[in-house]
């Protein structure tokens, strides 16, 4: 029932706020005095639509063809808005047809928006939102530019009033508060205008179930409204006012409103306004199950709306007639006026209406106990309610998309643009990240086999570094030509042997002293005269290897520089020293050495000692010493004829006496007796001169 109710206050407001946007007057320029006229009228009917109707029709008529534009423009207007006021719907639309084609003659582009925004709501009225919709879409594109307060508000109005229609709430509200705003820029008639949008903002509310909203904006409104002495705009800020009562379920303060909203209709002569406050009490009355009270407002509201031939309205009554005698037991009685309801609504195709009247039908049999009738109805509303939904959807969405293909394919090409730009983008870094990556591993492999090749080279050096030290070590103590010792191993050696002090000593160093014995190649000079350098390198190679191999292993031989050599013979047996000698002197003197073709004799000559010497203690007699006596004696040998050995065997005297002669002098030393000499003799050569020990050729 309530949902009836809703439907009939949705069509009245509609209403509304088509005559609040037609009746503000947009004179520029004309004849003032039949402006202000017009004005006064319009102001009138806020309070007695009827008579203000009356006097304006009059005063259009009597208008002559000369008349100024702006003054006929106005009365049309205001015309227009007094007749949807008075429910004169079909009237109205035929002067809003008169308005546009005054507009178009005019060329006044503002008020051809004005008039087709009417057209719009004409589709509205037939039903058909979406095409509405696309309409005000076309007619916002021809009024861009356009500053006019009043059109643009009537605009909104309309969007406002469409999006309420699909269901579009949130886009509603967005517009009736645009419409709000620009009330408030209006030169005439600001506050009629302002009460009329609160009223709008208040219905859309209790469409959006927000009752308490609803409540809140019309007590707003209700508020300014004394202000304007405008019965027309109280009584629809009341009617609103019930409504969201009912919602709130405030049953008593709902019908103090719906009986405010009658009384102020019937004073101030608006029939259409008086039939839907009293259907709305029948409804509360429904509501109460005051079936009685029901009856006789729905049967008043029905009479009323017969009187303002509104149909619908009527058709409304009639339902709630049948609902209220049902209530009361008169079944027959009440369903015939339901069905006369029913067949209305099946007339107009109104699914909607039908749909909520099925339910009430089935609620009424439910109570009545008519529990297969109410089935059936229950079962048809539903067939309905889907069909409905369906449509419902259909139009809505159609609605929207229409609004979304005008408003947003530009929003969807820019987006669609910077989409594809993120993605050039994208692909960009991908293809740069790819190329750093190779690059990465290109450097990678690069610094790998530069670090391989460095580490290589590193490795390379450092074998040859190790290689070139082991040759400088070999070096440092080896002779190149040889290899055997130098003379600076030999005086390292014996540096450390210093070092030792006597007490330290071998306790055997006296019966096995260590033996040194000097060499001197003999007449090498001419070796290297007769036979080249490289001759004589090669004899002192051979002169190297037999040396070595005629003495132990533990005995050291040296290069002790040019064509002398040295043995080094530690713990030696002095008895079997002279043996030693002779082997050596047999090892080089005994086979000439072969070099090529040359057959090369080669003797030497040696001078011999034991360290220590002859029990002398090493502090008195040292290395160098014992050393310098054994040059002597080599020298000894030269003199003496070559290839033979001397050695310094002992002293005869206390080396005190001894030691001075011999160092200076071994030849002085021997004539007086103070030493024991010993004498080895090479191998005798039939190659070698006796006198000089030359070789022959
Ligand atoms: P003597 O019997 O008196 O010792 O006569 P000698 O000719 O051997 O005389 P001396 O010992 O004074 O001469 C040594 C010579 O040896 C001088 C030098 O030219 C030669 N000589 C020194 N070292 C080398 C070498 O490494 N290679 C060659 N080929 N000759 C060398
Ligand atoms: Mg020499
Ligand atoms: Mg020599």
């Amino acid at each position: 029932m309530s949902k009836l109710n809703f439907r009939i206050c949705r069509r009245w407001l509609t209403a509304s706020v088509l005559g609040l946007a037609l009746s503000v007057p947009d004179a520029q320029a004309a004849d003032s005095a039949d402006l202000s006229y017009v004005e006064t009228i319009h102001t009138l009917a806020d309070r007695d639509n009827a008579t203000a109707l009356r006097q304006l029709r009059e005063y259009k008529d009597k208008l002559g063809p000369d008349a100024a534009y702006a003054v006929r423009a106005e009365v049309l207007k205001t015309l227009i808005s007094l007749l949807y006021d008075g429910g004169k719907t079909k009237e109205a639309e035929q002067v809003n047809a008169e308005l546009l084609a005054l507009a178009r003659a005019h060329q006044d582009m503002d008020m051809i928006g004005f008039a087709q925004i009417g057209e719009a709501f004409k589709l509205q009225e037939q039903g058909k939102q979406a095409e509405a919709i696309v309409r005000l879409n076309e007619i916002k594109q021809s009024l861009q530019g356009s500053q006019n307060p009043l059109v643009l508000m009537r605009l909104n109005s309309a969007f406002g009033s469409m999006y309420h229609s699909v269901g579009n709430f949130e886009k509603a509200l967005e517009h009736y508060l645009e419409a709000l705003r620009l009330a408030d820029q209006l030169p005439r008639r600001k506050a009629q205008a302002k009460l009329y949008r609160l009223e709008a903002v208040a219905s859309l509310y209790i469409s959006m179930h927000n009752a308490e909203k609803a409540l809140a904006t019309a007590n707003e409104g209700l508020e300014l409204a004394p202000a304007v002495h405008s019965p027309k705009t109280i009584s629809s800020l009341s009617m609103v006012q019930g409504i969201a009562l009912t919602e709130l379920g405030r049953n008593a303060a709902a019908l103090q409103s719906y009986q405010r909203v009658l009384q102020i209709a019937r004073e101030a002569g608006m029939p259409g306004t008086e039939a839907t406050a009293l259907s709305n009490i029948s409804d509360h009355y429904l509501h109460m199950h005051n079936f009685v009270e029901a009856e006789r407002y729905a049967r008043l509201s029905l009479a009323k709306y017969k009187e303002v031939g509104e149909t619908f309205g009527a058709a409304t009554a009639k339902a709630n007639v049948g609902f209220a005698l049902a209530g009361q037991g008169k079944l027959a009685q009440g369903i015939e006026f339901i069905d006369e309801s029913k067949k209305y609504f099946k007339d107009i195709n109104s699914k909607s209406d039908i749909e909520a009247l099925l339910g009430e039908i089935a609620s009424m049999y439910e109570n009545a106990h008519m529990y297969k009738e109410a089935l059936l109805n229950v079962r048809e509303q539903q067939k309905l309610n889907d069909e409905l939904f369906r449509s419902d959807r259909a139009k809505a969405v159609a609605a929207l998309q229409e609004q979304f293909n005008a408003e947003q394919r530009q929003k969807q090409i820019e987006l669609l643009a910077r989409e594809n730009q993120l993605k050039d983008a994208d692909l960009e870094n991908r293809r740069l990240q790819q190329i750093i990556s190779m690059l990465a591993a290109v450097v990678t492999v690069m610094v790998g086999v530069f670090i391989f090749f460095l580490y290589r080279r590193v490795r390379k050096t450092n074998e040859r570094l190790r290689e070139v030290n082991l040759q400088l070590e070999f070096h440092a103590v080896r002779d190149p030509l040889t290899g055997l010792y130098n003379r600076r191993s030999f005086v390292d050696m014996m540096k450390n042997r210093i070092a030792l002090v006597d007490g330290e000593r071998r306790a055997d160093s006296q019966e096995n002293p260590d033996c040194l014995m000097l060499m001197d190649i003999d007449h090498f000079k001419h070796i290297n005269d007769s036979y080249g350098h490289a001759v004589g390198d090669a004899v002192l190679m051979e002169v190297a290897h037999r040396l070595r191999k005629s003495v132990r292993d533990s005995d050291m031989v040296l290069r002790w520089g040019g064509e002398e050599f040295m043995i080094y013979s530690p713990r030696s047996n002095p008895a079997q020293l002279t043996h030693l000698v002779e082997r050596v002197l047999r090892a080089i003197g005994g086979e000439a050495v072969e070099v090529g073709d040359a057959h090369v004799p080669v003797t030497l000559t040696a001078g011999f000692i034991t360290l220590p010497f002859s029990g002398v203690p090493e502090a008195v007699c040292d290395w160098e010493k014992a050393l310098q006596i054994a040059d002597m004696a080599l020298y000894l040998g030269k003199v003496n004829g070559r290839n033979r050995a001397y050695g310094v065997a002992r002293l005869l005297t206390p080396y005190e006496d001894a030691l001075p002669v011999l160092e200076r002098d071994l030849s002085a030393a021997i004539k007086a007796g103070m030493v024991e000499l010993s004498e080895v003799h090479g191998p005798a050569r039939a190659d070698l001169r006796p006198e000089n020990g030359m070789p022959h050729k």
